[in-house]
């Protein structure tokens, strides 16, 4: 390490950069973050940056969460390791570089429990060593300004009259997009291409595929960069999954396929007698996501207001279900054949945490394919209406009691993590439950 951690030193200040920003990803997939001077870099490496443990929200009065091995054991330390092969110059803030932490239980230098990182690992290992997932996500987000007269502060930027896919000045009227695209592409993180989303001040941004860890690691260094560049411009972005009444939800698709150990897709092919023209394997997996549909909505649709993006006419699924090319169901599966077969998972919503995301949907379609499972019949046509599939559960509550439920999933993300993260959730739902909306007061204040 510490030969390593010495030329990431001379190469840093070779590029008048002093400060390294330490980061890694919290059980909610939230950045958290250090900034050291470049002389303490091999010092944190080599005995890791001690945080507390017990913090785990954005918002300060909820850092008290009693959270395992939180609050009640004396909030902690976690040790962050800095992952110098991670480290990388800030485009937009001069003199600053940022690398991924490992976060580490300091007593016995393993992973920390509540590592999300380390849970993907996990899952990894448990869908066995011939299966190696390929992801490729796609992130949506809103771009937010200031406005005194919001509820709550915030608009959609710019009300650009042009819509999905408009290009250029109509969509993104003072270069939001563009620039965005430019600092990602020299943060080097497999961004491919941007455009304006369906919503006021929406844009979607695709990664290249990759391994399902390094995907992850992408994806979560993408959502913090952007929220960065953001607030560079003196906005917000934000990836909650639906923060405006009258815009759709923004999602989290993962491209999913899985590459034997010769790197040959498993979902190529086409079975004999499949009347789709799929494999069996792609039938397989397609079916475990469909199976464990309702625990998964705990990890890919993780929060309270995860619940207000499913609905018919959305582009966000509401049902279990799937189809050939039908961007009205819950799994997609893109017209490409051969080695670029894959399903798209639809589900998940863009405030989950990537890691958790990836591992669920890979342990889905890990227990698909090891129990040979067959799906439905595929949807036709617009699934909105009259479709007779099951229902996604409504509500973050009934997410967590159906992962609760599905002892095949959580077998496969175990169980100090599924402790931890419903003991976390469900405090969250409490909070929720108690608060007092805007949409009460106007419904119930003047008539009652
Ligand atoms: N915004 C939609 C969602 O919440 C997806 C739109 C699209 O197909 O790109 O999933
Ligand atoms: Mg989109
Ligand atoms: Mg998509």
């Amino acid at each position: 390490h510490s030969d390593q951690a010495r030329q990431a030193v001379a190469a840093l200040r070779a590029q008048d950069i002093d400060v390294v920003r330490v980061v890694y990803p919290d059980l909610l997939g939230a950045d958290r973050a250090r900034d050291i001077l470049v002389g303490h870099l091999p010092a944190a490496t080599h005995h890791g940056l001690a945080f507390c443990r017990a913090v785990y929200h954005t918002s300060p009065q909820s850092d008290t969460v009693p959270m395992p091995g939180g609050l009640s054991a004396g909030m902690p330390d976690i040790s962050v390791r800095p992952d110098l092969d991670t480290l990388h110059r800030l485009p937009w803030e001069p003199g600053v570089a940022w690398c991924l932490g490992e976060a580490l239980d300091p007593a016995t230098g393993r992973p920390a429990p509540e590592s999300p990182r380390d849970l993907l690992r996990r899952v990894l290992d448990r869908i066995g060593a011939e299966l190696h997932p390929v992801v490729g996500p796609e992130l949506e987000y809103y771009l937010c300004e200031r406005d005194e007269s919001a509820v709550t502060g915030w608009s959609p930027y710019g009300r650009a009259p042009g819509n999905v896919y408009s290009a250029g000045l109509r969509g993104d009227p003072d270069g939001h997009l563009l620039r965005t695209l430019r600092h990602l592409g020299e943060l080097e993180i497999g961004v491919t291409a941007g455009n304006r989303e369906f919503g006021s001040g929406q844009f979607e941004i695709n990664l290249d595929h990759s391994a399902a860890l390094d995907a992850a690691d992408r994806a979560f260094r993408f959502k913090a960069a952007v929220k960065e560049i953001a607030r560079a411009e003196g906005r917000l972005a934000t990836f909650m999954a639906r923060p405006f009444n009258e815009e759709g939800g923004s999602g989290f698709h993962l491209h999913l396929s899985m590459a034997d150990p010769d790197g040959r897709n498993v979902f190529e092919g086409r079975d004999e007698g499949d009347p789709h023209g799929l494999s069996a394997a792609a039938r397989h997996a397609t079916a475990g996501v469909l199976a464990h549909a309702p625990a998964l909505t705990a990890l890919l649709n993780p929060t309270v207001n995860s619940y207000k993006r499913f609905g018919p006419d959305s582009l966000a699924p509401w049902l279990i279900d799937w189809g050939l090319d039908n961007r009205s169901a819950m799994v997609r599966i893109p017209p490409e054949r051969g080695g670029g077969t894959r399903l798209e998972l639809r589900l998940g919503d863009a405030a989950a945490n990537p890691y958790l995301a990836v591992a669920g949907a890979i342990a889905a379609v890990g227990l698909g394919l090891r129990e040979k499972r067959e799906p439905p019949e595929p949807l036709e046509g617009y699934g909105y209406r009259e479709n007779t599939a099951a229902r996604l559960p409504c509500t973050l509550s009934e997410a967590l009691d159906a992962l609760e439920g599905d002892s095949e999933l959580t077998d496969m993300l175990g169980a100090d993590f599924t402790h931890s993260f419903l003991t976390y959730k469900r405090n969250e739902i409490e909070r929720f439950q108690q608060h007092v909306t805007d949409w009460e007061f106007k419904e119930y204040a003047f008539l009652m």
